[in-house]
């Protein structure tokens, strides 16, 4: 894909006509945009130059682009269209996905069936497994980051944002405090960890699809770590008691404290609760 980086260079204005605002996150807003040329819809995330203050801010920016451009095309990322940057802003020009947040869907719902549950988990473990191989961890695996295809049950999941995504090495530690306080990992907290934040984060989404709730909470973020840090998980309230065995022995393999006793990406896809649960059980036919 081009990236466009020219001082005066063209603008999403010339190539698309721009439509009304889909979501705004810290830096950016994203818009709802189509192409000239074709009538194709997309989203696009602007972010203002405005806004980011230290060169540091920039390279994060650079870096965002740099990782969606290692890691899409893939099945679970939003497809990147296209890139602009000039002296103002950088606008980020990508599949646009019309379902709505993960997060929104969760509280439409209230909770997931099992089998549902298990389909937008397997696509969500599937994209960790995916940008782990590509040497990126994610940092930031949240309901508001996973986009829904279309408005219908049988909708996919795709992954939008990746503005705290960064490139490790094996073995590598970080100690950067990143992340959303309810899936931040224990070892993060802890400033030392690798890429296996993702896979702890990815265990509260799932304990929050089949149940509702998280698994770790406080009136504030000092109380959440500190239940994050004593890490019991509460399988007595309702809905636990009638989920099965195999999505409770799931969620105590990811939710470990030892990283390397945590399942990994591909034992999560080899665990039988998401084998049981097919790779689309509830697609209608
Ligand atoms: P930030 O990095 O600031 O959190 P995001 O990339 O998460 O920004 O985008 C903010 C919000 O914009 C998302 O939570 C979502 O609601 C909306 N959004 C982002 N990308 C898309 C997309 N490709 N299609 C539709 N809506 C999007
Ligand atoms: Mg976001």
């Amino acid at each position: 894909k081009d990236i466009v980086r020219p001082e005066n260079g063209p603008q999403p204005e010339q190539d698309y006509t721009v439509g009304n605002v889909l979501g705004k996150g810290a830096f950016g807003v994203v818009r709802h945009v189509v192409e000239k040329e074709t009538g194709q819809s997309y989203a696009c995330k602007s972010i203002s130059k405005a806004k980011l203050i230290t060169k540091e801010d920039v390279d994060d920016v650079r870096r965002e682009v740099e990782i969606l451009n290692l890691v899409s095309p893939h099945t679970t990322v939003a497809d990147l269209k296209q890139v602009y940057e000039d002296r103002y802003a950088v606008h980020i020009v990508m599949e646009l996905c019309v379902g709505g947040e993960l997060f929104e869907r969760i509280v439409a719902k209230g909770t997931f069936s099992e089998a549902e549950a298990a389909r937008h988990f397997r696509r969500m473990v599937e994209m960790v497994a995916h940008l782990h191989a590509l040497g990126v961890m994610h940092r930031d695996i949240k309901p508001e980051n996973f986009l829904l295809t279309d408005q219908t049950d049988a909708a996919d999941l795709k992954a939008c944002d990746f503005g705290l995504s960064d490139f490790f090495k094996p073995e590598q530690r970080f100690s950067a405090l990143i992340g959303s306080a309810y899936y931040v990992a224990p070892e993060v907290l802890r400033r030392s960890y690798g890429p296996e934040c993702d896979i702890w984060s990815l265990g509260v989404v799932l304990y929050i699809l089949i149940s509702g709730m998280p698994p770790f909470w406080g009136d504030n973020e000092k109380e959440i770590f500190t239940s994050i840090l004593r890490g019991q998980l509460d399988f007595q309230s309702a809905p636990w008691p009638s989920i099965s065995p195999a999505a409770k022995d799931l969620v105590r393999r990811i939710l470990t404290f030892d990283t390397k006793a945590r399942a990994n990406a591909s034992e999560i896809l080899a665990h039988p609760w998401l084998h049981r649960h097919g790779v689309a059980p509830d697609k209608p036919i």
